[in-house]
């Protein structure tokens, strides 16, 4: 069988991507092809996606309440948007809708939730995110919140899990609805270990024996993410898959960030800077897409083939990997995965087949 035979013949699905920031900020319409962002129906289906969880993120820094209207919003707008283009795309919340969807050359759309801010400290709306179709919720984002510790703050709050943290697993637990423990500090990682009685995901992390940053997983932790059963799914990110680049871009992507910032305040004044940014971000060379399959290899080499799959982060990443511009090109990982010798039963588990298992 050709890596192209493959690819269509498999499931095929990406664990995260932050989709729904360009619906909600810049009223993207995905049911056609577009140049903005990494992500609609139209490129989906011609990269032969056939499934895709669109996080429902919030910052750490927004008040609470605002988390959780921002939340319904974002919701709203995936809603919405399937709604409009159900010939294309619709709502999937287990494995079998999603194949369902596939036989129909329809696309499945899962809803993640990225950071537990909308739910404060409050399990009914734990309940009634789990009802609108939220399948997995990353604990944290860029700073500690009420539920645990990020892996980007220096001061620790819990040091781990909260006590809040602790019943909000128990109820993810008892309702099917997946822990992700992407972003999170290494203790919290532990600490959700300790406290999931379900297998736990990491939907968009590498590994940190190729890129030494805190956003990636120790080969350790994979192994004991493995052993209780869980799944680690590949980033795309530049700066996670290589130590170099990662060095290299960190003054530019603050650069950029800062220009956007500023451009969104006042357009006109602003356009020069951020053209300026943006020419500086993407003059630096970027690692090509084969290491991303460096990493599913990393994983695999420590605990096997079981146990690894693809989280894009497209639309919520400022740069990709050289030949995995959009979710369009997501075939060039088959076809490489092919060329390293994976076999047909292993492509399928890896592109989508290992996250599917656990919903
Ligand atoms: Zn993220």
């Amino acid at each position: 069988m050709t890596a192209k035979e493959i690819h269509e013949k498999i499931l095929v699905a990406d664990s995260h991507c932050d989709t729904p920031i360009m619906l909600r900020r810049y009223g993207l319409d995905i049911g056609r092809r577009s140049d903005t962002g990494h992500v609609d129906f139209v490129r989906m289906k011609e990269g032969g996606v056939n499934a895709s969880f669109f996080a429902i993120y919030v910052s750490n820094k927004w008040e609470p309440y605002e988390c959780t209207f921002k939340a319904l919003e974002a919701l709203a707008s995936v809603l919405d948007v399937l709604d409009r283009y159900p010939s294309m795309a619709a709502l999937a919340t287990d494995a079998r809708t999603a194949r369902e969807l596939k036989e129909q050359g329809r696309i499945a759309i899962f809803l993640g939730m990225e950071n537990a801010g909308p739910i404060h400290k409050d399990l009914s709306l734990l309940r009634l995110f789990h009802r609108m179709g939220v399948r997995y919720i990353t604990l944290t984002h860029a700073r500690n919140n009420e539920v645990c510790d990020s892996c980007a703050t220096k001061e620790k709050r819990w040091h781990g899990v909260s006590p809040f943290g602790r019943e909000l697993i128990a109820e993810m637990n008892r309702l099917g609805v997946l822990v992700d423990v992407a972003h999170i500090s290494d203790d919290a990682f532990y600490d959700v270990l300790k406290y999931s009685t379900k297998p736990v995901v990491s939907t968009h992390s590498c590994c940190r024996a190729l890129c030494d940053v805190p956003r990636n997983l120790t080969d350790q932790m994979i192994k004991d993410l493995a052993a209780h059963g869980g799944v680690m799914q590949i980033n795309f990110n530049p700066p996670f898959l290589d130590k170099d680049y990662s060095l290299a871009v960190a003054p530019l992507l603050d650069a950029y960030e800062e220009a956007e910032e500023h451009f969104r305040e006042n357009p006109v004044a602003n356009e020069k800077r951020m053209k300026e940014a943006k020419k500086d971000l993407f003059a630096l060379p970027r690692p090509s897409y084969k290491r991303v399959v460096d990493h599913i290899d990393h994983v695999v080499s420590l605990v096997g083939s079981d146990h690894v799959g693809i989280g894009s982060d497209f639309d919520g990443i400022e740069v990709c990997p050289v030949g995995l511009e959009d979710i369009s090109r997501l075939p060039v990982l088959t076809e490489e995965l092919c060329a390293r010798g994976y076999s047909f039963t292993d492509i399928e588990k890896i592109m989508g087949g290992n996250f599917l298992r656990l919903l």
